[in-house]
C-alpha cells in the first residue's frame, strides 16, 4: 500500500518524501495512507517489458504520480498503487495485474 506525505504545517501533499516541505520549508512531513488513484493519462513504452504501460495517476489525496502497469489501463479508471522497491505499480482495483 502506498503512503504519500503531508506537511503538518501547510498541508502540502507530496511523494516521494523530502527532508523539507517544498512550499513552507517545514520538516514535519508525515506519511498518510493513499492507496488508490485515478488514471489521468497512459502511454505504452515498448522497451520496458513487462510493466510497459506508464500511467499518470492522481491519488485520492491529490498527489500526481507516474506509475507502471503490466496491462493497459484506461483514463478515468480507479487503480490501486503499490510501491515496489521505489517503483510505483498500478493495478486495477478488481485484482487484475
Ligand atoms: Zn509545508
Amino acid at each position: 500500500m502506498l503512503n504519500t506525505f503531508e506537511c503538518q504545517q501547510c498541508g502540502q501533499r507530496l511523494y516521494p518524501k523530502r527532508r523539507v516541505c517544498p512550499s513552507c520549508h517545514a520538516q514535519k512531513l508525515v506519511p498518510v495512507p493513499d492507496p488508490q488513484g485515478i488514471i489521468l493519462s497512459t502511454v505504452t513504452d515498448p522497451n520496458a517489458q513487462p510493466t510497459n504501460h506508464v500511467n499518470l495517476v492522481r491519488t485520492q489525496r491529490g498527489v500526481l504520480l507516474l506509475t507502471r502497469s503490466a496491462t493497459a489501463l484506461k483514463e478515468g479508471q480507479t487503480v490501486s498503487i503499490t510501491d515496489n522497491n521505489n517503483k510505483l505499480i498500478s493495478t486495477t482495483t478488481d485484482g487484475d495485474i
